[in-house]
């Protein structure tokens, strides 16, 4: 079985606890695009985990981790998140983490330009996480960058890296005026952080082939959601990946296969880290009381999220684009609090109402169209069921199972791994 489990929305639908909890059925866990940008945070039964790097697997200790050629990765990052979990008990060794030879180093020049720039826009930053991931994204599609293999040949890489730096220099210093990049401080920033990782990286695809030809089960973990997706995400506030469950197999490294399943994430209600349109956004005191009831606080930035009701045009398009056969629904205790709760049906388009999701121009000028659904204010926290639900939430599942178009599969009632029901 090979199931994509992708986020339907802005990101943070809350991805990593549901391969935590799905995880327990599979074999594999392969994280196939972004880097450190993403943050999942996992409550189990070892305690609470933030992971940015890691797949989410890498919390049982029978599940093999790899970090497919889609990634980008910061080693120095990487080198770090190793040291926390293993000092919180958790083991990491080749036989339980492999790293894609293909994948993309994220370089310290990468955070450097992700920053001047960030800084050079100014009041038009792309509230970017600053972690250099659109830099070295660009870097791998001009072609000029370093990839985990050449970890495993250092003679040869640092024949190669002096002309790299020299033309990141043309950048660094001739534009941004910035103090030039040295190779040889690069080279031992690559010793320091990535050698330690030379065990690690491996012909991934080869791995992963024969694993599907023994009959592994493989779940391929997302980072971000549909809406940040490079093509089909709010560009250019987007991510620099493609998010999206049709990429998974190229960038988890076995292209020939077909995905089985997808499994959607959907939060009960929006959030969206950072800049760029966001219809559905709530302000004032409605949105600091959604904010704090979900502690809505970015777990690789700690920026506070911008908050929303349920978004029923973004989702629809976010479960077509996944092509998301099942959904689990995230969060919904988290609205417990409310007398009724805002959702927006419909984008307002210049006069036009429609539920369709726009993109460019008419995506930054959309209005929300709200309307509100009944609250249940009480504590669903505990329940273990559908049936066990009061009226108004089962009513707000449904209701948004149909708005979508979707099959809600699982619905969670809580950050702790067993805080959720199947329907
Ligand atoms: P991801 O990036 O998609 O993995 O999501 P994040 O981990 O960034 O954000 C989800 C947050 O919601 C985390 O802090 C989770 O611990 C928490 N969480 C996940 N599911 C639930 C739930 O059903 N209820 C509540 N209250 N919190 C949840
Ligand atoms: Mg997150």
């Amino acid at each position: 079985m090979l199931t994509a489990i992708t986020g339907i929305n802005w990101g943070d639908e809350g991805k990593g606890r549901m391969v935590d909890l799905l995880s327990s059925d599979y074999d594999i866990v392969i994280r196939y695009q972004g880097g450190n940008n993403a943050g999942h945070t996992v409550i189990n039964d070892r305690g609470k985990f933030i992971l940015n790097l890691l797949p989410s697997g890498i919390l049982r200790d029978d599940t093999i981790n790899v970090m497919g050629p889609g990634m980008v990765i910061d080693v120095e990052h990487l080198y770090g998140e190793v040291a926390r979990l293993r000092e919180a008990g958790i083991k990491i060794t080749p036989d339980n983490l492999k790293i894609s030879d293909r994948a993309t180093i994220c370089m310290p020049y990468h955070k450097l330009l992700d920053n001047l720039e960030e800084d050079r826009l100014g009041d038009a930053k792309f509230g970017s996480t600053r972690r250099g991931i659109a830099p070295v994204y660009a870097d791998k599609y001009m072609k000029k960058t370093l990839r985990m293999g050449d970890l495993l040949d250092m003679e040869q890489t640092a024949r190669y890296l002096p002309s790299i730096v020299e033309w990141k220099n043309l950048t660094i210093a001739g534009g941004y005026g910035h103090e030039p990049i040295k190779a040889d401080e690069m080279i031992l920033w690559l010793e320091k952080f990535g050698l330690p990782f030379a065990d690690y990286i491996c012909d991934t695809t080869e791995y992963l082939e024969s694993a599907i030809n023994a009959g592994k089960s493989i779940i391929f973990e997302a980072q971000l959601g549909a809406l940040r997706d490079i093509d089909f995400g709010i560009y250019p506030y987007t991510s620099s990946s493609s998010t999206i469950a049709a990429y998974a197999p190229i960038g988890a490294g076995i292209p020939s296969h077909k995905l089985d399943r997808v499994i959607g994430i959907m939060k009960a209600y929006s959030t969206c880290v950072g800049e760029g349109p966001f219809t559905a956004e709530l302000f004032g005191d409605e949105a600091e009381k959604l904010r704090r009831a979900g502690g809505e606080y970015g777990a690789a930035t700690g920026r506070p999220r911008r908050v929303g009701g349920f978004d029923v045009p973004a989702s629809r398009y976010g479960v077509l684009i996944q092509g998301a056969d099942e959904i689990a629904l995230t969060k919904l205790d988290v609205l417990s609090y409310m007398d009724k709760i805002p959702v927006c049906v419909a984008y307002d388009i210049n006069g036009t109402i429609t539920q369709r999701f726009p993109v460019g121009h008419a995506l930054a000028v959309a209005k929300p169209v709200y309307e509100y659904l009944p609250g249940w204010q009480t504590d669903i926290s505990g329940c273990r069921s559908f049936s066990q639900l009061p009226p108004a939430a089962k009513d707000y599942v449904k209701y948004i199972e149909k708005a979508t178009g979707s099959r809600i599969r699982y619905v969670s009632v809580g950050a702790g791994r067993e805080e959720y029901f199947e329907m």
